[in-house]
């Protein structure tokens, strides 16, 4: 009997009212087994102080039926789950590390591959130029919490891996813009599998030990979907509002609707809505066409009721600029994505000034 197996044992437990299980849930933190002893250690966060004792006893239960299991040890770290704090409420109660940060903005898609990560890069390198006119210099951040793709550092052309300095995280910078990646502590190799459980634990340690120092803006590049990493994050960052990334095929509205909806449960208002690949823009008459259908971003800002702040079009240097590190915002500073990267980015400056209120 193998430790894998007792892995493969506590998948089968599900977390009370869901349908997913405890180790995919990050609840299990350490499993050991040696001669014939199982210990296993369990985190649990939660806001129902029954839920601890109801997975304890399912684990119990689970491996006192496993005939090669003769002593069982199983540790229970439970904790109180906390409401998403408030920034400008909550502001002593945050970790100093986050103190010096005025908005907290989370980039989302429901679905992967939309250009979350490009919108997330190039949006900070235009809030850069727009806060550095007004005299504010290095005042953006992003935060990759992309466990499944974290590619921020190389679109913005950071190769080294960040270091401490009394126990701090000093994010890494390249063109004035702080950042701090999962990347930098996930093992590439490790299976995605066991990326989830290591998520919140990472989350912790974005929150209280990166030294972000003084910043405007703070952008955090979420991973796709509506999972246990947004209630996470949500639950130890002080998020102002999110934006939400779609494209524009109308079959799109309901996948970025479902993204969308875990901000509205932990009352983190919408702050707008991005389209992106929206069409082919042509160089000489800058007339667009629709490849990808219409009406996509418009039909899923509508439906969020919200804005839909910008369509980003299709444009081979986007590409080019995010697998050489410079984005296209840098690089090409009169293209039309440029043009509308600038035109979200003020909205955004704007929005930041009057959040929408929670309703
Ligand atoms: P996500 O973060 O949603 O998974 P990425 O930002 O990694 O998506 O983008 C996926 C791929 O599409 C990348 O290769 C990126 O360079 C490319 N891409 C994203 N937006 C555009 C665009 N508007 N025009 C051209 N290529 C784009």
């Amino acid at each position: 009997m193998s430790i894998d197996a007792i892995q493969a044992a506590l998948k089968t437990i599900k977390y009370p009212g869901f349908s997913r299980d405890i180790v995919s849930f990050g609840i299990v933190r350490n499993v050991l087994f040696e001669e014939g002893k199982a210990t296993v250690a369990l985190a649990i966060t939660s806001s129902d102080s029954t839920i601890p004792e109801q997975i304890k006893t399912a684990v119990e239960e689970k491996l006192q039926s496993l005939a090669e299991v003769t002593t069982l040890e199983i540790t229970l770290e439970a904790q109180e789950h906390k409401q998403p704090l408030k920034a400008s409420k909550d502001k002593d109660a945050l970790p100093s590390t986050l103190g010096g940060i005025k908005h907290i903005i989370a980039v989302a898609s429901g679905k992967g591959g939309v250009g979350k990560s490009t919108t997330s890069v190039n949006l900070a390198c235009a809030l850069d130029q727009l806060l550095s006119a007004q005299g504010k210099e290095n005042a953006v951040g992003i935060l990759d919490c992309d466990i499944y793709g974290p590619s921020i550092p190389l679109m913005l052309g950071v190769n080294q891996r960040p270091y401490v300095e009394n126990d701090l995280i000093i994010p890494l910078e390249n063109f004035g813009i702080r950042t701090m990646s999962m990347g930098f502590l996930i093992d590439e190799d490790a299976p995605v599998v066991w990326r989830g459980p290591m998520i919140m634990k990472t989350l912790q340690q974005f929150a209280t030990q990166v030294k972000w120092g003084e910043l405007e803006v703070l952008i955090i590049d979420l991973p796709p979907g509506t999972g246990d990493t947004q209630l996470s994050l949500v639950q130890t960052f002080p998020l102002e509002a999110a934006l939400i990334v779609t494209t524009p095929q109308t079959a799109a509205v309901n996948v970025a609707r479902r993204g969308a909806m875990m901000f509205g449960k932990v009352d983190v208002p919408i702050m707008g809505v991005i389209e992106n690949m929206s069409g082919i823009i042509d160089p000489v008459t800058r007339e667009k066409e629709s490849i990808f259908g219409e009406g996509g971003g418009l039909r899923t800002a509508q439906d969020l009721q919200t804005e839909l702040l910008g369509q980003i079009p299709l444009d081979s240097h986007i590409r080019i600029g995010s697998d050489r590190g410079i984005p296209i915002v840098l690089s090409n500073p009169d293209a039309p994505a440029t043009e509308e990267f600038l035109k979200i980015a003020q909205a955004v400056l704007e929005k930041c000034k009057s959040p929408t209120p929670v309703e």
